[in-house]
Formats: structure tokens, C-alpha cells, sequence
């Protein structure tokens, strides 16, 4: 309770800092940032759920998927990383086909758990379990780089200390650095309703959807610049958190066009978690929770469009 209150007088200082000193946070304080040498907000792509996430509009495949998301962030020149699941998806013969349509892409995976558990409902042992089973699998797929990012299933570390901490000391021990999240929308809610919608052939709704992602996903960059200057007193180099799934894949090119014309560059993940922002998700032996930003306010997909 007391860390919340003093977050929030923080904020509050912070708030009218940035009000009475708009100026001074455009310039030279963005570049001593680290922010690259340009000076201008970036954003560290990363898709989890990796081989499988969500369903699938008829006709498409998972590998479909994976090659227009690969596609699109090579014609862009976006680095991104990818989460990976082996277990998920072992039944079905595409599934090491989409991972190497990712990792011939010469695109880095990292460790996502072997069953996406969560860590409160599997507990700490089986979690870590699952996370070093997962390992093998990755190792199999031969990634590109070094697989040990670890991605939290739903972000979540934890409901106590405790398991937090253990996890942290075995992820330590691995030699792990957690990938953090400093932008996120809600991407995945949108991949069950397109697939509705498309199974439907409902194209004016799927232009719905497709408008909402967008506004949402500028609703979240602003939040997050937002949330930096309140808590950091500057743009850090932000991780955007997406998934492997369909309307993220048709959405993308719209998405990517929709960051430039915002002002970010791209960064790989390693470059944007090299701000002393992540330090305690570098160094796992510095004290949790990974680092973050408040999640804002979205409006999300309409779950109904096409059911
Ligand atoms: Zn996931």
C-alpha cells in the first residue's frame, strides 16, 4: 500500500514537472535517453504464443500466418522476437512448420513455457518444470541468437513473493533476462472475432474491427509515452507485446504504418531492455516485479460483431 501511495505522489510530481516543462522533454533529453541516435521514440516488436495462437479464419493455415508476419516485418525492416510454446500445438504436424517459418526468417525465440502455464495456477515447481521442459524444444528449433528471454505466460509473476522470487532465482540460474511489456492493446481479443466475422463473410464488420485495432493500438503508444514521462521522466525504448495470430497478421503493415506516422522507430528487444528502465529485468538478482507501465483504458474489439 505504501509503495502504491508513493508511486502515485511520484506521478503526481512527475505530472507537473512535465506540465510546467513541456519543452525540456522533447529535445536533448530524448537522445540522452539512448533512444538511438535520432532521438525518437522506439518501440521493440515481440509476438508471443508461438507456434499457436487463436483461431483461424477459414482458409488459412498457421503457417499462412507466420509468413505474412515475417513477410511484412522483413519488407518493413522491424526486428522483432518471438515467444515460443513447444508443447502447444505438438498434435498437429504444421506446428514445426510455423516455428521455422519463423526462424528461417533468421528472427530470435525465446522461452514462453513449454504448456503457457500460469504461474499461479501450476505453482512454482511445476512452473519451472515446464519452463525448463520447454527448452529442449527450443534448442530443436534452432533460433537464431541466444533463446534465453523468458516471456511470462499472461504476464503474470506471481500472486505472492514467494513463487515470484523462486522463479526469478531459477530463471537466474538459466541465465535468463525477462522480456518486459511497456505497450500493449489487448491484440489477441480481436483474432477469435475476425475469424467469426470471416467465417461469416462479413466484410463490413471486419472493416469495424479492423478501425477499433488501430485506434486502440494509438490509444496504448500514447498511454505508454504517457506512463514514461510520469514514472521515468522520459520516452524509455518501449517492448509492444503482440501475438501470433491472424488479425495481428493481416493487421500489421496498417500497424507499422500507424507507429511511423506516430513518430517511433524500431529496435530489437535486447536494444530497447539495454535502458536502465529494465535493469530488474536484466538482472535477475535485482528485487521483481519486471518493470512496466500502467495498462490504459481501451475500447477493444466488440466481442458480438459476428456471433
Ligand atoms: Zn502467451
Amino acid at each position: 500500500m505504501s509503495a502504491s501511495r508513493r508511486s502515485m505522489a511520484i506521478h503526481a510530481g512527475i505530472a507537473v514537472a512535465a506540465i510546467l516543462g513541456v519543452t525540456a522533454c522533447a529535445g536533448p533529453r530524448a537522445v540522452a535517453t539512448g533512444n538511438v541516435a535520432t532521438g525518437k521514440p522506439v518501440i521493440a516488436f515481440t509476438f508471443d504464443d508461438i507456434p499457436v495462437h487463436g483461431p483461424l479464419p477459414p482458409g488459412m493455415s498457421r503457417v499462412n500466418v507466420m509468413q505474412s508476419i515475417t513477410d511484412t516485418l522483413a519488407a518493413a525492416r522491424v526486428p522483432a522476437s518471438g515467444f515460443f510454446n513447444g508443447g502447444v500445438g505438438a498434435d498437429d504436424p504444421g506446428s514445426p512448420r510455423t516455428t521455422m517459418v519463423w526462424t528461417r526468417a533468421g528472427l530470435p525465440l525465446g522461452n514462453h513455457g513449454f504448456r503457457h502455464l500460469g504461474l499461479q495456477e501450476a505453482g512454482a515447481t511445476a512452473f519451472a518444470a515446464d519452463v525448463i521442459r520447454n527448452e529442449t524444444s527450443l534448442i530443436a528449433a534452432r533460433p537464431k541468437g541466444d533463446y534465453h528471454w523468458f516471456r511470462y505466460p499472461f504476464l503474470a509473476e506471481g500472486g505472492d513473493p514467494a513463487s515470484r522470487d523462486t522463479i526469478r532465482g531459477m530463471l537466474h540460474a538459466r541465465g535468463y533476462r525477462i522480456a518486459a511489456v511497456t505497450m500493449a492493446f489487448g491484440d489477441y481479443l480481436w483474432n477469435p472475432v475476425y475469424a467469426a466475422c470471416a467465417g461469416k463473410g462479413d466484410a463490413a464488420a471486419i472493416a469495424r474491427l479492423e478501425d477499433s485495432f488501430l485506434a486502440d493500438a494509438r490509444r496504448a503508444a500514447i498511454a505508454s509515452r504517457a506512463g514514461a514521462m510520469a514514472q521515468a521522466g522520459r520516452d524509455i525504448p518501449y517492448v509492444l507485446l503482440m501475438h501470433a495470430g491472424a488479425f495481428d497478421a493481416r493487421m500489421l503493415p496498417r500497424l507499422i504504418a500507424l507507429y511511423r506516422s506516430m513518430g517511433f522507430g524500431f529496435v530489437t528487444l535486447a536494444q530497447a531492455q539495454s535502458d536502465p528502465f529494465y535493469a530488474a529485468a536484466m538482472d535477475l538478482t535485482k528485487p521483481g516485479p519486471t518493470p512496466t507501465l500502467a495498462t490504459p483504458a481501451l475500447a477493444g474489439p466488440d466481442p458480438k460483431a459476428c456471433s
